[in-house]
Order: structure tokens, then C-alpha cells, then sequence
């Protein structure tokens, strides 16, 4: 099939648009009119034998994988979808019925988020299916919640649970059927008792993730950020104790990625307050953001005094304390 059937058989199914968009796909490009000035766009890839398998995966879990993983990065921002643009790389024996669904599956999952695919692009080539999602968001009153913005003192939370996320559960499987956290980030964000200091979507496992927030928060000179989570408060999801590979659950709640859960901090005083559930999402406090000591990470430092060199630690039900830096996403592939 040449690339542009395909994108007419795409625009002609395409049902009564949002009235933002202003120019249709079909169009050499598509345009949105949108209520804020400021846009916010991200762009993520999803690559047959890196991100799933698609000789064992069906095309409706691809679709709506290639979706909601930028759209977690969306909520990751308490920000609005607005619209996105698809471009696709399709191995030459894909199949034209194949093209066409896949294609027809992605629109419904985007326009199911209020998210209208506004145009895209189709290659053939001799290499696995790879397609790339861009979305474009807006803020809408919201100003975007950032990485940056932890303090000391600060309680560390996540949305959900945590952990088994390529495990079959009674046939869900959690990275190909997660819900992007639209609705909550934007509770928290919009609501001054709630609003976070600073916030990201899961994707590469808590003890790397929360790493960032640690790294990007603006302290003072010389200081470096950590946190402490304990091991009993961490929401493990309940497949991960089904699993004997010898690895503790905290250690896959931790480490296993693809989580597409919301991580944040806020200050300690409205944490008291933080209910138990926003928008019908459960939300867990798990830990505290510390100072780090300063220098070098080594037992014995004689200017660590008390405070823990390490980056993320964890405390376990026995009161022990150990790091948690060496755990984090490791390639799964098929
Ligand atoms: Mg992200």
C-alpha cells in the first residue's frame, strides 16, 4: 500500500474532530487552536523488541501502548492532551489490513483521551515496526508541575502500585493496559493543598526516577538531595508476591519500570492532609526527601556524621537501612 492511501484511509475515518482543530488531517499540516500560548510537546517511540513483541503482542495493546505512554508523560506535567501527530516506520511485510488497523486502533485510543491524531507519517522499511508519537498539551490554567522543586523534608509519594508491570495478570499486562494519571495529576496540581513541589511518571523504575527529582532539585551549594522509603509502606503490586526469581518484592517495586505511576513530593505539613485517594487513585506516602551527606559516598566518611551518603535508600521492616542506587530499569526485552 503507498503511504498516502494508507493516511486517506486514516483522515476519512477520522469522526467529528474537537472544534480546536482547525485544520484537519489530510492537510500537509494539520493546526489546533488552542487556549493557552504556551504548548507543551513530548515525543516518544515505541520500537517492536525494545518496548514489546510483535509477534506475541495484539495490535490493540501496541496501539494503545504508543498512546498512553506520552500521554503519562503528559500527566507527569498535570498538563492537558490537545492533539498528536503519529509517524510509523512499518516493516515491508506488514500487511496493508494490519497498517490500516493499527492505524484505526491508535486514533480510537487517542480520541479516547480527547487527544485527536492531527496528522502522521507512514515509511516502509526493512527493519521491526517502530512508531513515534508526538503530543502536543496545553497547561490550561495549570501551571506544569516540574522535575525540580524537592526539598528536604518532603514527603515522597506515588500513585497506584508498583512493580510487575510485564507480569500477566489474569490477562492484563500492566505496560501494555496502564491508565495515563491525567485526572489526578491534574487534582493534585489544580488544588493548593495538593499541588506538588515536583513530579514525574514512572518509566524507568522508582529507585532511578526518584533519582532525578533528587538530581534536578535546586539546593544549596555543596547540599545533594536523597530520600528514605520504607519497605513496608511501598504499594507493591500484588502479582509481584507470586513471583519466585529470589529477588525480595520491594526489589521489584523498586526496579521493574514501565510503572507509568506518578511520582511526587510534597511538604510534610499538607501530606498530613493529602487524602488517600484523589480522582479515584490511590496515593501512597512512602518515604521523605533527605540532605545527603556531603563529599564523597563512603562509609566511615568522617563528614557524614549521621546522614546517608547514598542516593535512595531503603529502610526494611527490621529497622536496617541499605541502598537502593544499584537497583533500576534493566533492559526486558522479548
Ligand atoms: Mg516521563
Amino acid at each position: 500500500m503507498r503511504e498516502f492511501e494508507l493516511l486517506k484511509h486514516v483522515y476519512a475515518a477520522n469522526p467529528a474532530l474537537p472544534a480546536r482543530v482547525t485544520i484537519p488531517p489530510g492537510d500537509d499540516m494539520g493546526a489546533l487552536r488552542l487556549e493557552t500560548p504556551e504548548v507543551l510537546v513530548t515525543v516518544d517511540q515505541l520500537v517492536d523488541g525494545l518496548h514489546f513483541d510483535l509477534a506475541t503482542t495484539p495490535l490493540e495493546k501496541i496501539a494503545r501502548k504508543a498512546i498512553t505512554r506520552n500521554l503519562s508523560d503528559v500527566a507527569a506535567m498535570a498538563a492537558v492532551p490537545a492533539g498528536a501527530v503519529a509517524a510509523a516506520c512499518l516493516p515491508r511485510d506488514f500487511g496493508d489490513a494490519r497498517a490500516r488497523r493499527l492505524f484505526d486502533l491508535m486514533r480510537l485510543v487517542a480520541q479516547s483521551y480527547d487527544c485527536p491524531l492531527i496528522g502522521g507519517d507512514i515509511s516502509m522499511w526493512d527493519h521491526p515496526l517502530v512508531l513515534t508519537l508526538t503530543v502536543l498539551a496545553e497547561s490550561r490554567g495549570v501551571v506544569p508541575v516540574l522535575r525540580k522543586g524537592a526539598r528536604e523534608g518532603d514527603v515522597v509519594c506515588v500513585t497506584g502500585e508498583l512493580g510487575g508491570s510485564l507480569l500477566d495478570d489474569n490477562g492484563r499486562v500492566h505496560h501494555l493496559d496502564f491508565e495515563p494519571r491525567l485526572k489526578v495529576a491534574r487534582a493534585l496540581a489544580s488544588n493548593p493543598a495538593t499541588r506538588p513541589h515536583c513530579m514525574l511518571d514512572l518509566s524507568d523504575g522508582l529507585a532511578r526516577d526518584l533519582g532525578h527529582l533528587c538530581d534536578a532539585a535546586e539546593v544549596g551549594e555543596g547540599e545533594r538531595l536523597g530520600a528514605e522509603l520504607f519497605a513496608d509502606r511501598l504499594p507493591i503490586r500484588p502479582i509481584v508476591h507470586n513471583v519466585c526469581d529470589g529477588r525480595a518484592p520491594w526489589v521489584h517495586a523498586l526496579a521493574d519500570g514501565e510503572d507509568y505511576e506518578l511520582c511526587f513530593t510534597i511538604d510534610a505539613a499538607r501530606a498530613a492532609k493529602l487524602p488517600r485517594a484523589v480522582a479515584g487513585c490511590p496515593i501512597t506516602q512512602i518515604g521523605r526527601i533527605i540532605l545527603r551527606a556531603p563529599g564523597s559516598p563512603a562509609p566511615g566518611n568522617p563528614a557524614s556524621g549521621n546522614k546517608p551518603a547514598a542516593k535512595i535508600s531503603l529502610i526494611l521492616s527490621d529497622g536496617s537501612t541499605r541502598s537502593v542506587d544499584d537497583l533500576g530499569w534493566e533492559h526486558h526485552g522479548p
